[in-house]
């Protein structure tokens, strides 16, 4: 479980283009940009999907969402507005099952999204 991709990207051992870090979290772009600006946010706790987490990370939870509030404003996105996604489960488009934020902003967005 803890052997994901980006397992490995929050331990150094695959490299990424890291904009944010702490103890808590990473954040990097995605190497597939669905958006002039598409950054992902990440725990290092190894949190398959969001239905794997419990009471025990609602403070961890409360650090994804203000990070990638964090990251928009460093990205300079912040103002004019973004999206943030979390996919959970294959049929919502999760390819990688540790849980991820995605910040995506720096063109028009679409509702409802597909
Ligand atoms: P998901 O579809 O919500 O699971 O999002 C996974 C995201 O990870 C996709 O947007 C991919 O483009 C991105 N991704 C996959 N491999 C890498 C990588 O090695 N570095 C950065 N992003 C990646």
């Amino acid at each position: 479980m803890a052997d994901t991709l980006f397992a490995k990207i929050a331990s150094g051992e695959i490299p990424a283009d890291i904009l944010y870090e702490d103890e808590d979290l990473v954040a990097f772009r995605d190497i597939s940009p669905q958006a002039p600006t598409h950054i992902l946010v990440i725990p290092r706790k190894p949190i398959p999907t969001l239905n794997d987490a419990g009471p025990e990370d609602a403070e961890l939870l409360g650090k994804l969402l203000l990070a990638a509030a964090k990251v928009a404003e460093q990205a300079g996105i912040a103002e004019v507005g973004y999206r943030t996604v979390i996919n959970c489960n294959a049929a919502a488009g999760q390819t990688v099952f540790h849980l991820h934020l995605h910040v995506l902003g720096g063109r028009p967005m679409q509702w409802p999204p597909g």
